[in-house]
């Protein structure tokens, strides 16, 4: 209850009583001082913008300035009768409609009556509603009449955080004015003003955290600000604040993400299982991925600076996006939103897997053989099929009742899921690079190292020398060149990427320009893995990233 004494309070105390007390929005504030200072106020306002910019407060004290007795260069006087009605909420002549909860006809129906009356006491009827785009489509045709024909003694401002969702017929009618997201500096200098005002010691780190943290928002700047007195006191400091809003959540998916980087899947999938284990929620985590690999491009493509992000943050992420390229970032983005799609009895499954895609596709680019410190420690254990080996220790995730085994009750009887064995994950050490040589080579070999030199800058979504460096097995059968892969995965990439008439092309002249003859091109499945049966599940993408890490389908139930 104390929170919510000291709320009405502080907001009574914070809010700004003049247009000149407006924080981030001079343009806005003005143009309607000098609207009111040469009496020329418009029958119709419509303010737009994201919540927490000052609308409401804006519509407020443009009330008073309207209405106020002596008005002040534009600006109320704060202390006349009619401003002090506003100012504690009890003026007959400001009336103030939430569009979210009046939404239907009859609530603009009596809007558009009532409006006809002259004011009780003031200059001016002035009717706020906010969160107009909310109102129906026959609820705007009858606001839109009284648009229309409205009476000289009535204002009405509209405000909204959807102005997408406004008729235009709504817009044309009124003066617009668009809020700005408040900047960080704009919203640290009111912070800093709040916290001399209520004698609180903060320092300007512990200020920009709050600034930064609201995006924007001065009204969520202040709600932080309200909890952090309320929780530290008079000296809050950058520690207290890091604390309250839980800071850590933040770190450890960044350090998810430096471990693939680092080529140390092991660490990533250990890091991820402890944090569960910790009792930190898999959507959680998977959401906070999501929201680094997204800061990660805005990083890499400059959009933001450390200002933005704050110095450790800053660092560690600028580290990892100057060891990646652009089109990696993305891939990561794209594979951790797709991972959000996914379900599983284990809710930290698609996290593996997406890590898991994420470290086999850097690992593929750049030319690497999927080896982590991990198949290199581990004991030289061969996989029998059939045989599901049991999650190993700590290194994976699962709860005594939830196995990375999909329930027969889960599935969908029309599409079998197979059941994949997760151990060769950390445990493929006899995952070893084949390289055979089908039919005649004739030039082939000789001059292959050139024909990837060529083509390194060639690919739309991954880089086609890449992707052919991964093949196991290469030959020239008639008038085709053959190139065999050991994973469905790889294999299906560089198809995809052939898809791509403009790769394909540049492929094609590259071939014809080496070897002086034109050959087509024929992707196969090394022999041993060739499987013309595939069922539907089997070329899920769940599966082909774990089996492009080298696990392999053992089971598959449903048929
Ligand atoms: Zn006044």
């Amino acid at each position: 209850m104390r929170c919510r004494i000291l709320s009405e309070v502080l907001y009574r105390k914070w809010r700004p009583g003049t247009l000149t007390d407006l924080v981030g929005q001079d343009h806005i504030s003005k143009t309607l001082r000098n609207a009111v200072d040469s009496d020329r106020v418009s029958h119709a306002y419509l303010f737009c913008g994201p919540r927490g910019t000052g609308k409401t407060s804006t519509a407020r004290i443009l009330a008073k300035a309207i209405n106020c007795e002596s008005p002040n260069e534009g600006e109320p006087d704060n202390v006349c009768s009619q401003c002090e009605d506003i100012n504690s909420a009890r003026a007959l002549d400001l009336i103030e409609i939430d569009g979210a909860s009046n939404r239907r006809i009859a609530d603009i129906r009596e809007l558009s009556e009532k409006i006809h009356y002259s004011p009780t006491n003031a200059k001016k009827k002035v009717y706020i509603i906010d969160e107009v785009h909310m109102l129906t489509q026959e609820a705007f045709n009858a606001l839109l009449k009284t648009l229309e024909e409205p009476p000289a003694h009535a204002v009405l401002i509209l405000a909204t955080t959807d102005v997408q969702k406004v008729p235009a017929t709504i817009v044309s009618r009124c003066q617009r004015f668009d809020f700005k997201r408040i900047s960080i500096d704009s919203i640290s200098d009111k912070l800093q003003l709040l916290c001399n005002s209520e004698k609180v010691t903060i320092s300007s780190e512990a200020l920009d955290l709050i600034a930064r943290k609201s995006t924007g928002s001065l009204r969520d700047a202040e709600n932080f600000l309200e909890q952090a007195i309320v929780s530290f006191g008079s000296e809050i400091t950058l520690d207290n604040l890091l604390e309250f809003f839980n800071i850590d959540d933040n770190q450890f998916p960044i350090q998810i993400i430096i471990k693939i980087v680092e080529s140390d899947l092991k660490a990533a999938l250990t890091l991820l299982a402890d944090s569960y284990q910790d009792g930190k929620d898999a959507d959680q985590i998977l959401l906070n991925m999501i929201e680094i690999s997204r800061t990660l491009i805005l990083v890499k493509s400059k959009a933001i600076s450390e200002k933005d992000l704050g110095e450790s943050v800053w660092d560690s992420l600028s580290s990892v996006a100057a060891k990646l390229e652009m089109s990696d970032l993305v891939n990561m983005a794209k594979v951790l939103s797709d991972a959000q799609k996914q379900h599983s009895v284990t809710p930290t499954f698609p996290i593996e897997v997406a890590i898991a895609d994420i470290f086999t596709t850097l690992m593929t680019d750049s030319g690497t053989e999927v080896k982590t410190k991990t198949i290199v420690e581990s004991p030289k254990t061969k996989i029998e099929p059939k045989h599901v080996t049991p999650t190993s220790g700590s290194s994976l995730p699962t709860t005594p009742t939830a196995k990375p085994v999909l329930k027969e009750s889960d599935k969908n009887p029309e599409k079998p899921e197979p059941v994949i064995s997760n151990s060769p994950l950390v445990n493929s050490a006899d995952d070893t690079t084949i390289s055979t040589t089908y039919g005649s080579t004739g030039d082939l070999d000789s001059k292959w190292n050139d024909i990837l030199k060529s083509l390194r800058k060639t690919g739309s979504r991954f880089n086609l020398a890449a992707l052919l460096r991964g093949c196991h097995g290469k030959g020239i059968n008639g008038d085709s060149i053959v190139l065999k892969f050991k994973h469905v995965s790889h294999m299906e990439r560089l198809k995809t990427e052939l898809d791509n008439p403009t790769v394909s092309a540049e492929l094609n002249k590259v071939i014809q320009d080496m070897l002086a003859k034109e050959y087509k091109i024929q992707i196969e499945l090394l022999d041993d893995n060739r499987n013309d049966n595939q069922s539907p599940s089997q070329k899920s993408h769940l599966v082909k990233t774990v089996q492009a890490l080298g696990g392999r389908i053992v089971e598959e139930r449903g048929k």
